[in-house]
């Protein structure tokens, strides 16, 4: 039941919100909230799940007496979603949520937190737009991208600049654009940059219908558009996949 496996890495923002539409259309109503590892103080979230939020790599359960219920998974967590009823938890389940049509097992989240509205709004508040999200301010993207002189493989990865993008995603949308991860941000012409922004947003409302990403290159032996194969290398900490035939290396 768990939306697909995962080789390292923390889940990008396309798995948080396909978490985040199930819950809405099969958790919201949930009156049971449990924590059987007891380390999530679940006693101090009452009444009713009214709503559910995400935006890049963070989820948010609304509840009915003004709770709000920040996930973060980090690198180890994960979502188990099933039909209710659910079966005895596990022990390590640090939060479950059970609904009418669903339940959520959250096993070793980096994050599972009782803020309220303030404190939702005060972790958005370090985000930059999600491309996921109807309220997101495309320009305020571009304009940040122009801004830098980031290699474009690490600024798509700076949450503070846009929400949601990790290494899998990177990778995938710059071979859709034509470009190398090393390039300066700043180097894109703005036809490039919008480019850029459409491909994401493209990419990740399909990849969040299904729950996972349809790659390019990511992990991948050739490029699906050449038959190159594919190279890799360090951008930022993180190893980087190109097609060196769609996406040559920067000019020095
Ligand atoms: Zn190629």
């Amino acid at each position: 039941v768990a939306a697909g496996g995962r080789v390292g890495g923390v889940p990008e923002g396309h798995l948080i919100h396909h978490h985040a539409r199930r819950h809405r259309a099969g958790l919201v109503g949930a009156e049971r909230i449990s924590s059987p590892q007891r380390r999530f103080p679940a006693h101090r979230v009452t009444g009713r799940l009214v709503d559910v939020d995400a935006h890049g790599k963070h989820l948010a359960h609304r509840w009915s007496d003004g709770a709000v219920v920040h996930v973060h998974l980090g690198k180890q967590g994960v979502l188990l979603d099933g039909p209710s009823p659910p079966p005895e938890p596990m022990p390590q389940v640090r939060m479950r949520v059970e609904g009418p049509a669903l339940y959520t097992d959250l096993i070793a989240p980096m994050v599972c937190e009782v803020l309220d509205e303030d404190g939702w709004e005060a972790v958005r508040a370090t985000l930059g737009p999600d491309p996921l999200r109807e309220d997101a301010d495309v320009d305020r993207v571009l304009a940040a991208l122009v801004a830098t002189s980031s290699p474009i493989g690490v600024a798509l990865m700076d949450q503070a600049i846009l929400a949601g993008v990790g290494n899998a995603l990177r990778a995938d949308v710059l071979n859709l654009v034509d470009v190398h991860p090393a390039t300066p941000s700043d180097r894109l012409d703005e036809g490039r940059r919008r480019r850029l922004w459409d491909e994401l947003v493209a990419l990740m409302r399909t990849a969040a219908e299904a729950g996972a990403i349809p790659h390019t290159v990511y992990r991948q032996e050739r490029c699906p558009r050449c038959g190159t194969p594919v190279q890799t290398g360090d951008v930022g900490g993180r190893t980087a996949y190109w097609c060196p035939l769609h996406q040559p290396p920067p000019d020095a």
